[in-house]
């Protein structure tokens, strides 16, 4: 496999990006700081692939961090969104479009009995947590050390290790008097949860939880924990939020819920919903839900929310989704890319770990089990690096961080599949 020769057009375009936004990117990560190198500046993407300001091709697991499950500029999203484009762009007003997307995730998600359409997943999030707190007259969040919510100020909160303790903000900015408002714990621990719950659920507005985690690589949770989680949360009134952000419409049509048989009270979504437009979502039990301005008094709102491209692109995306065969296809496939990933791993004698569900996975360069955030982080982050820009060289495009997860679409091929199994066999050999 032939090596890419240049970028040269990237990392002039980048020099020049730092000089008029932060690090040069509008989302840190874009930015490779967590592997070296320059990062791509992309021109334009179809099906499975992204292509470079060089003209380099990628075959593409980072589909935008999900949302293009269906693959790149799918001709049916991409001549919804023309068509709305040319109806007008916002009007500030309801639109059959939001009614249409609203009723697609309802029939998905049983748990959500009422949705509200948002412009990210960040929003999606702190909306539900207002919400939350508003239904329950309680001020603090239960997060889990590893579980990315969005960028909102109270759940950029790392944990302390071991047991629960009060939230220090991870990033300046974020006052101490709204991090104290939030308890990390360690994932996958049921118990410690028990323990933070019996001894906390008076203050306890909600949980919030990514069901299976996609911003530590891909972690899955064990089903005891995740029942555990449901029926405290149940007994002491807390309201169970989970964050589907990633995994909706992504590990099952209907969720990691779907997946798992656990049904929440508030749940959120982004990304897949919007097929590559700014969208996010929340939505749950009717009680709860009708907390939210104008049927009740929690505030809400947004001047582009429902927007009608935005809809155009979730309603084919879903749509697609739904055809019968679709989530089996999309298991065969990540089996496929699992095997020979696998194959060329073992064959090269790399020693690592490979998760998948669905068609979420991640490579981790350890021999332990990765199970919550402190076995993740021991993943050597060197050698992810390396592998990385070997995998990038040889055409293959990944997340740059070894905690993100890597993503298939209905566009990739057994081809893709192959190239990139030869990539990792090379990749994998120079690296160890
Ligand atoms: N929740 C989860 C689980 C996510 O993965 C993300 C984004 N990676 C978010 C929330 C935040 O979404 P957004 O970037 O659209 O604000």
């Amino acid at each position: 496999m032939k090596k890419h020769n240049s970028t040269r057009r990237s990392k002039i375009l980048f020099t020049k990006a730092q000089r008029v936004i932060p690090g040069g990117v509008n989302s840190p990560v874009r930015a490779y700081k967590a592997v070296g190198g320059n990062p791509l500046f992309i021109e334009r993407a179809k099906g499975s692939k992204i292509y470079d300001a060089d003209g380099n091709a990628y075959i593409d697991y980072v589909l935008s961090y999900g949302p293009m499950i269906v693959g790149h500029t799918h001709p049916k999203v991409t001549r919804a969104i023309k068509a709305a484009a040319d109806k007008g762009t916002s009007y500030g007003a309801p639109t059959p479009g939001e009614l249409e997307l609203a009723r697609m995730i309802i029939d998905a998600y049983p748990s959500m009995e009422k949705v509200r359409m948002v412009n990210s997943g960040t929003e999606a999030t702190m909306s539900a947590i207002r919400v939350a707190r508003g239904f329950t007259g309680r001020d603090k969040v239960l997060k889990f050390e590893g579980c990315y919510h969005g960028h909102a100020d109270g759940l950029l909160v790392k944990a302390g290790s071991g047991a629960a303790t009060f939230g220090v903000p991870t990033s300046p900015g974020v006052p101490k008097s709204y991090a104290r408002n939030t308890l990390t714990l360690p994932y996958n621990n049921t118990k410690l949860l028990k323990e933070t719950i019996e001894k906390n659920w008076k203050d306890l507005a909600c949980v919030i939880i990514e069901p299976i985690a996609g911003n530590m690589g891909c972690v899955v949770p064990s089903m005891n924990y995740l029942k555990t989680l449901r029926t405290l949360t149940r007994k002491y009134g807390i309201v169970l939020i989970f964050d589907e952000v990633m995994t909706g419409f992504r590990v099952a049509f209907g969720g990691a819920q779907e997946r798992f048989g656990i049904k929440p009270d508030m749940t959120c979504l982004g990304k897949v919903i919007g097929g590559g437009m700014p969208v996010g979502a929340y939505g749950g039990k009717k009680e709860i839900m009708q907390m939210v301005a104008p049927d009740g008094p929690v505030y809400q709102a947004g001047t582009l929310s429902g927007n009608p491209l935005a809809m155009a692109a979730g309603i084919e995306t879903v749509g697609i989704l739904s055809r019968k065969g679709t989530y089996e296809r999309l298991e065969r496939m990540g089996q496929e890319l699992e095997d020979a990933l696998r194959d060329a791993a073992s064959r090269a004698g790399a020693k690592v770990k490979f998760y998948r569900i669905g068609t979420m996975f991640c490579t981790y360069f350890t021999e332990r089990e990765v199970v919550d955030f402190e076995t993740a982080a021991m993943s050597d982050t060197a050698k992810f690096a390396r592998f990385f820009l070997g995998m990038l060289e040889r055409g293959v495009n990944l997340a740059p961080s070894q905690f993100e997860a890597g993503f298939i679409s209905l566009a990739h091929t057994t081809s893709d599949f192959n190239r990139t199994a030869r990539a990792a066999y090379k990749t994998f050999k120079e690296i160890s």
